[in-house]
């Protein structure tokens, strides 16, 4: 017998998806969301674009998550990016695929994915119920039959799905409201920290170079004065620190270095298509045929402009010396630093500001093929409320999507196939 009843808690990606989901399964479903209306944080997500997934095949897509990836196996067998990009085809969105695999709506307007969800939620019987905080579930027996509504009171359901996000963009509605309920239900919390999150670098090098965006580079963690992970792209440099695709997907492994202690720091390869002989050998040219003109001068044909009095700086060689008395020690400190222009890393921009949160309801007591509690039954998880994180390029909310799939369905009493 299928339940009756099916409460979703969150209407962001992962809940809007499971509530259409344990609908269309034939459950009486309501969704609560305590914002005014749904899908606050979808509408902003791919600065406005929303880039809902990303077409690389399931065996590079699952690394993208680290070592949580492997949980996500059977949410992904069941619906995986063909079958999202299938899904809202048919409600009327198209899809286009850009650089990376990244896929964003042909519209290139993330509200649209949102209404689109929403229409299709109410057209399967859901009622969404805005304004609609859950402060408490309900748990009798050990089995959770409902949630608090604070003042407003009580809903009553054989089975409840929380997908109540994380804690970054507060004001979209993702406070840590769920993993508050779920620990109150028993359950282990791994530490909220952000994700996808700037970096505060030492000094007052990056307030200098504010504004600067580089392409082509390559940035690498030193911790504890050992290499860590690496990427290759861009980045830019703001007022505290340094932020961009690369650091971005750097920052996970920066914050988690931090909270243990370690010392963090980025090293940016501004040229990384030469290796250090090429690189002096091409100094040594440069400097041979500068003749008296000025290092700043000659600067100008390796380096960004915000760079140059910085590098003059760093490499103590003074802007107004001419190239041909520029030695070879010099020369050498140049090379050194422009493959390893270091920036000491002192801390990272709050959870607010983080594109994702890291931790989150702890994986070990949650059934991947089921997604529900392994501690209370009926309850059930969607979408970034888990211990789940990936790199930017999609991934983020293709979890949300296929985990509110299977959790609606699961909650609504549908066994699928295990694999
Ligand atoms: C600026 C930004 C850009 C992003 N861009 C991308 C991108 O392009 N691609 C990508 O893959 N990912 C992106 N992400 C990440 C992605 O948005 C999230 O991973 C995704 O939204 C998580 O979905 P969710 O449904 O789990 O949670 P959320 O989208 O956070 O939704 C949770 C919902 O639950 C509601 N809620 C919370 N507590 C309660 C409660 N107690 N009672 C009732 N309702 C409650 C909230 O109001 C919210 O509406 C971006 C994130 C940010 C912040």
């Amino acid at each position: 017998m299928p339940p009756s009843r099916v409460i979703v808690v969150g209407a962001g990606p992962a809940g809007l998806m499971a509530a259409g989901q344990a609908a269309a399964r034939g459950a009486e479903t309501l969704l609560l969301e305590r914002m005014e209306r749904p899908g606050r944080k979808l509408i902003i997500t791919g600065r406005g674009r929303c880039n809902l997934t990303n077409s690389s095949p399931l065996a590079e897509f699952i690394p993208h998550f680290g070592r949580q990836g492997d949980f996500l196996r059977q949410a992904f067998h069941r619906f995986f990016s063909d079958d999202l990009i299938g899904f809202l085809t048919d409600r009327g969105v198209a899809t286009v695929t850009e650089r990376g695999g990244r896929v964003f709506p042909a519209s290139q307007a993330a509200g649209e994915v949102a209404r689109a969800m929403v229409r299709w939620v109410e057209e399967c019987g859901a009622v969404i119920r805005t304004h609609s905080r859950v402060t408490r579930l309900r748990i009798e027996g050990g089995r959770v039959m409902g949630v608090h509504l604070g003042a407003a009171g009580v809903e009553r359901a054989d089975a409840v799905v929380l997908a109540t996000g994380g804690i970054s963009y507060p004001e979209t509605g993702s406070t840590g409201d769920g993993q508050r309920l779920a620990a109150a239900a028993g359950h282990a919390i791994e530490p909220l920290r952000p994700a996808l999150v700037p970096l505060v670098t030492a000094g007052d090098t990056a307030r200098r170079l504010q504004g600067l965006s580089l392409r082509n580079v390559r940035a690498g963690l030193r911790l504890d004065g050992r290499r860590g992970a690496e990427e290759f792209g861009e980045m830019l440099f703001t007022h505290f620190g340094v932020s961009g695709p690369i650091v971005l997907t750097l920052s996970g492994r920066a914050v988690d270095a931090l909270r243990a202690g370690s010392e963090v720091a980025l090293a940016i390869d501004l040229k990384p298509g030469l290796d250090e002989r090429q690189l002096d050998a091409r100094l040594q040219r440069d400097l041979q045929a500068a003749g008296r003109r000025r290092f700043a001068t000659i600067l100008k044909e390796l380096l960004p402009r915000k760079l140059i009095p910085v590098c003059a700086d760093l490499t103590g060689i003074a802007t107004e010396m001419p190239g041909h008395q520029i030695d070879a020690a010099q020369r050498r400190r140049l090379g050194r630093w422009l493959k390893d222009f270091r920036l000491p890393v002192t801390g990272h921009r709050p959870p607010a500001e983080a594109i994702i949160t890291a931790g989150g309801v702890s994986l070990r007591e949650v059934d991947p093929r089921t997604l529900e509690s392994r501690i209370v039954p009926g309850l059930h998880f969607a979408g970034e409320i888990l211990d789940l994180q990936a790199d930017t390029g999609g991934y983020n909310l293709q979890a949300a999507f296929s985990t509110g799939w299977l959790a609606g369905r699961a909650a609504a009493g549908v066994r699928e196939n295990a694999d």
